[in-house]
């Protein structure tokens, strides 16, 4: 496996590797990399004969007051990770390697975008899509890995690529969970023992959330309320948002009458966690 830092080596490499009639598969992510990335890994080392991971923190999808200074970092740890899980070369560019003075072009999306993250988060997906456009330009891969812990995320990526007629297929991965439920998370890092437990209120309102799905609850506002009133018992939680939407549009719906996303954001002390389900999946 190779590391390399600039735009040209990657566009070598994949340059040789289409010589040689192999495929390839990216997997976009901000570093860090725990069990939640190397099962994307997996799925692109499974599907694809190379496979790159882009390893960047992108300053443009951090709102001002956002944590781009304190977001954990530590490539030496990615190279293991990543290699062990079949990665063959990472893509680790400086801030100025993808951003050259003078940049000014965006990608920008009007839909899906207003709601859930995208409301308490406003310039995330411009910076989501805008280097995610980037990464496809400079590997132009096959196939693309995104986890279904960032719901939305994936939803934009799906509506970015067919709006574009870009030629990749997406891929969406099932969210890896720590043993008593948490979502991994590499923001996970920064919770204190005690916030670390109090963190499970978000994973236990989904399990709850979807277990009345199951058992035949239609009504979303229901839903939501005994989700709510889980998480508000704990004192180290503050909800930013529970909410369910159409899968298509993600606009907030009443009824469960069609695909739908119930997804969730939690302050657990400073540290914004998410976590959410598909109904499709239950
Ligand atoms: P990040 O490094 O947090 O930007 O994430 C990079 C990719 O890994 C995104 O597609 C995420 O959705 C995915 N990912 C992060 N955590 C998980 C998880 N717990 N399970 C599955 N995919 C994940």
């Amino acid at each position: 496996m190779k590391i390399v830092n600039t735009i040209d080596e990657v566009r070598a490499q994949v340059k040789q590797w289409r010589a040689e009639g192999l495929s390839v598969g990216l997997v976009p992510t901000m570093g860090y990399l725990h069990e939640g990335h190397a099962s994307l890994i997996d799925a692109s080392h499974r599907d694809n004969d190379r496979t790159v991971v882009s390893d960047f923190v992108n300053p443009m999808q951090f709102g001002p007051a956002e944590d781009l200074e304190s977001y954990p970092r530590d490539i030496e740890h990615d190279a293991a990770l990543a290699e062990a899980h079949g990665c063959d070369l990472i893509f680790h560019p400086e801030p100025e390697e993808m951003y050259h003075e003078g940049f000014s072009s965006f990608v920008d999306m009007t839909v899906l975008t207003q709601e859930l993250c995208g409301l308490s988060r406003p310039v995330h997906f411009r910076g989501v899509c805008t280097v995610v456009s980037k990464l496809f330009n400079i590997v132009k891969p096959d196939r693309a890995y995104f986890g279904k812990k960032d719901a939305q995320q994936l939803a934009v990526i799906r509506h970015m690529v067919d709006d574009l007629n870009v030629d990749i297929e997406i891929i969406g991965c099932p969210i890896i969970r720590e043993a008593d439920g948490l979502a991994r998370s590499s923001r996970n890092t920064y919770l204190s023992e005690a916030e670390r437990k109090a963190a499970l209120v978000l994973s236990q309102s989904i399990k709850l959330g979807s277990e009345m799905v199951k058992k035949g609850e239609a009504d979303c506002g229901k839903i939501i309320e005994a989700m709510k009133k889980h998480i508000s018992a704990e004192p180290l939680a503050k909800i930013d948002y529970v909410k369910i939407v159409d899968l298509a549009t993600m606009q907030q719906i009443e009824k469960l009458d069609r695909p739908a996303l119930c997804a969730i954001a939690v302050f657990i002390g400073k540290t914004r966690l998410i976590d959410n389900f598909f109904t499709e999946d239950i």
